[in-house]
Formats: structure tokens, sequence, C-alpha cells
């Protein structure tokens, strides 16, 4: 075998998968096989728990202050922005994405440990002074089994693991089965550092396996979920037995609408840039956009001729604006969808092909696709592609593009371009949605909360809503005058 299989780290130790399987992980730009990882059992995910459970419950972990953890944090900081090239390359060779999306993502993980590495030391509980003295105390929860997507394999890594440390914390930490090589390289980076053993711990597997065990097991505490919608039911559902606290960053069918004042070329950039960053496989990707009618012809000529000029390529060659898809599984997937478009009756602006010339044939790559003629019930208007595909429609109200911008199952994200600036307040009063921009796309920042409304998922990642997600409270009342109870007549009559 030409590489060494990468190993689990469980109680602080690299191990194999108890049965010996292994499995390979390919670059999706070359469909080369670039590393062997372990595969994970049922046997090893309740390894990993027992070890953070005994972590938590018996370990020096619990006597760590918030600065021990906080320096803990900024020595993961650290580390990921000495290692920041190595890692960024490591993410495109697996994930696909252009090197420069690798590096952004790269350091805002950094930025993650040492936004939480401050948020904790900051005063989190609250008191009260009345007659009975009270106080209100953030504990950690415990063992928190962690899992996350394939399109942001490190950055997703941080967004789970800083706030669930800081908090003092233990983590099962499980990345996506096909792109588990940044997250390993973290956790080699971690295992430098003067973690007991057991609080932090890394599985690799597949979901369909796995992943029953991560959210039933009776001695997991909280779920943190980031992935698709479908399987966000079944961790729901999972976890109802021992009642574990559960968060779920969920899929979504974000809605750019369009006003007719707005700067056409601008807008029009932005609208590429939030539908083919990542190669549209972002969440909040904003896959349909709502253009008012007076401006629709300008403004889809305008995107379609830009949409044809995006380079597409292998994420590290310089100048590539768009890679592959994730994987050959998740390009079928992709290409299915459009050919349902076709079938509903929806036009091809531009794309709507996997691209074979060449090398090209060899990796997963999908021109950038804009669909035109659309209907709002069309499965492409309605359903998450999670690639390269967009919808182009018209509205010719302010009511309708509200109307037709929450006419999804999800409410995770939206933007509104308009210059008018109280329309663009009120369209973001009106729309569901747990982030939206105005005037722009895709910002997001560590310090502000992100999720999702309805079918999108709920609680929230980052800000201080996270790590106070990965609390519970406890509220103590003292009786710090000694007063009686004064509420049994033969106390009184002594
Ligand atoms: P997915 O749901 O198939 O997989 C996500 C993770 O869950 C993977 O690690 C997978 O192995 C695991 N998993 C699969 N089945 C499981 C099960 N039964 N029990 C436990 N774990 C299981 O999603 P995906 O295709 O990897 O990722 C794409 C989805 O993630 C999209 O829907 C996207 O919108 C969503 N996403 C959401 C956010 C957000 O912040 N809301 C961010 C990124 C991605």
């Amino acid at each position: 075998m030409p590489f060494n299989v990468k190993k689990m780290y469980i109680n602080g130790e690299w191990v194999n998968s108890q049965d010996d399987q292994s499995r390979e992980i390919l670059n999706p730009a070359t469909g080369e096989v670039i590393a062997v990882v372990a595969e994970g059992t049922v046997e090893d995910v309740k390894h990993a728990i027992h070890s953070a459970r005994k972590a938590f419950d018996e370990g020096p972990w619990r006597s760590f202050s918030a600065q021990d953890r906080a320096s803990l944090l900024l020595q993961i900081s650290s580390l990921i922005d000495e290692h920041k090239e190595e890692l960024a390359k490591l993410e495109t060779m697996n994930n696909g994405k252009p090197l420069r999306e690798a590096l952004s993502d790269v350091e805002t993980a950094s930025d993650a440990f040492r936004y939480y590495a401050g948020l904790v030391r900051t005063s989190l509980g609250e008191t009260f002074d009345s007659t009975i003295d009270s106080i209100v105390i953030q504990e950690p929860i415990g063992v928190c089994t962690q899992i996350v997507p394939w399109n942001f394999p490190l950055q997703m890594a941080a967004w789970k693991l800083a706030p669930c440390l800081a908090a003092g914390n233990v983590s099962v930490f499980k990345p996506a089965e096909t792109t588990p090589l940044s997250a390993i390289r973290l956790f080699e980076l971690m295992s430098e550092l003067d973690i007991p053993p057991g609080v932090v711990n890394l599985v690799l597997g597949a979901g369909g396996v796995i992943g029953n065990e991560l959210t039933s097991n009776e001695h997991v505490d909280k779920v943190s979920f980031t992935g698709g919608t479908v399987t966000g039911k079944k961790i729901m559902a999972n976890s109802i037995e021992t009642m574990k606290k559960v968060t779920l960053e969920l899929g979504g069918k974000s809605s750019v609408v369009v006003f007719s004042d707005v700067n056409i070329d601008t807008t029009v950039e932005y609208a590429l840039f939030g539908i083919f960053l990542g190669a549209g496989q972002v969440c909040s990707a904003g896959s349909r956009i709502l253009v008012h009618e007076d401006i629709y012809q300008e403004f889809i000529g305008k995107m379609t001729a830009h949409a044809e000029q995006i380079v597409v390529g292998n994420g590290l060659d310089e100048g590539v604006e768009m890679g592959p898809v994730a994987s050959k599984a998740h390009m079928q997937k992709v290409l299915d969808f459009i050919q349902t478009g076709e079938r509903e009756g929806a036009t091809l602006a531009t794309g709507g092909k996997r691209i074979v010339e060449g090398d090209y044939g060899k990796g997963y790559f999908i021109e950038p696709t804009i669909f035109t003629n659309v209907s709002n019930n069309m499965s492409v208007v309605q359903e998450e592609i999670f690639g390269p595909v967009v919808t182009v429609q018209t509205f010719s109200s302010e009511e309708e593009a509200v109307r037709l911008a929450n006419s999804t199952k999800y409410g995770l994200a939206g933007a509104v371009f308009t210059n008018d600036f109280s329309r663009a307040l009120r369209v973001t009063k009106s729309m569901k949605a747990g982030t939206v921009w105005i005037n722009k796309y895709h910002s997001v920042n560590n310090q502000l909360p992100w999720g999702g409304f309805k079918q999108s998922g709920f609680g929230r990642d980052l800000g201080k809503n996270s790590l106070l997600e990965y609390t519970e409270t406890k509220v103590v009342n003292m009786n710090i005058h000694s007063s009686a109870v004064g509420f049994y007549k033969s106390f009184s009559d002594n």
C-alpha cells in the first residue's frame, strides 16, 4: 500500500479501526488517491465516547480554569497559523476548493479558536441581589459528539471544537468520510499540546454506520451536527430517547432578491459569487435569484456572459475561480438535478454539463449552470442542489418578491439588493432566514450567530450563542443571612 493508514485519535492515542478497515481518500480535481484513512466501527465510537466520559467525569480537565482553556485555544490558533499554507493545500486537494478559498477557511478556523479564547474569559453568569441572593452559573454540558460535512472541513471543525472546549466540555468529533484530511492534521497539531487524554477524540467513518452510535449513545450529553436536513431529522429522532441537547445546522435554498434600482454590474458579480463560491457547495449559497422584471433582460444577459468566463479548474492552479464538486457521487447527484430541471421545462441559459475535455475528465467538474424560465414549484427551485446551479426568476412587486423568497422549506440565509434603505430593511424583516445580507453576500463572522429558521435547523453556531449552547444553566439560591423558613408554627413556638 503506497500510503500509511492515517489513524483515529482516541483517548490521547492514535489508533487503527478495530476491524482494520480503511478508506481511500480522493482528490476531486484529479480522481487520484491522496491518502488512506482508518474506517471506524461502532466499537471504535463506543471506545471514544467512553474515553470522553471518563475524561469529563474523572480526569484533570474539569480543574482547568477558563484561563487555562483559553490558553490552550490560543495555542491551537497559533499552530493553525504556523501551518496555514499546508492546511490550505490539504483542504484544496481533498475538497477541491480553490486555494484562495481554502486559505480564507484556515484563517477563519484560527480566528474561531482566538475568538472563543477571549470570550470564555468574560463573565458568562449572572448574579441577583434580593432577599435570597442568587447566582446563575453556566456549566459545561459534558460529552459532546460533533459531526460535520465535507464542504468546509477545517472551518467546521473549528466552529465546533472551539466553543465546545472553551465552555469546558469534551468532544468526540467526526469529519465527513470523504474529507477527513485537514481534521486529522488539526488533531495531529492538537496532540502536541497538553490536552488531557479523552478530551478531544477523532473518529473516522461513514455516517450511516457510526452515526447512530454517536447520536444515541446514553453517555453522550449533546450532539452538534452540521449537514443535510434529512440526516438532521434522523439525528433528532436518535437523540430523543436520552433527551440530548441538539444543535442542527442544516441545508438551505437561499434567495437573492434584486430590485430595479441597483448597480447591475456590481449586483451580478455578487449573484455569481453567491452561487459559485465553493462550486455551489455552501449551505447558504444564493441558489435562487429573484430579479425585478424591469431589469431582468440586462441582468440575465450580463450574468450569463460572466458565468461563462469563470475559470474552472484544479484549485491548486493559479487563477482558478471555481473547483470541482467534492466527489463522484455528489457530481452525479448534481447532474441528475440538472436533468430533472430540463425535464420539468426549465431553460438552460448556460452550463448544465460535466466538463470532460482533457484532464478535466479525470475530476468532477460541472459547468457554472443557470436556469431561467422556471416556475416556483420546480424541484430545481425548491430543493437544495448543493452544486454550481442557480435559478433566476422575475417579480413585479415587493410583496411578490417576499412571498417567493420565503416559499421554500428552508430558512438559512438570503440577500436583498437595493439602494432604497427602507425597502432593504422592510424586506429583511420579512425574510424568514437566520442571516440576511444587504447589498453583499457570504460574509460570515465568528462573532455573529450562524444558523437557520424552518427546516434549516435550530440552535446557533458561532458568537456568544454557541458558547452558551455548550453550557447548562444552573441557578444557585443562597440563604446568606441564615434566616428561618417560618412555615411551621411549631418552630416559631420554640
Ligand atoms: P450529510 O448530512 O450527508 O453528512 C454530514 C455529516 O453527517 C457527515 O459527516 C456524514 O458522515 C454524517 N452522517 C451521515 N448520515 C448520518 C447519520 N445517520 N447519523 C449521523 N451522522 C451522519 O451532509 P453532506 O452531504 O456531507 O453535507 C451537505 C449538507 O450540509 C448540505 O445540506 C448543506 O447545506 C449542509 N450544511 C449546512 C451548514 C450550516 O451551517 N447550516 C453548513 C455546511 C453544510
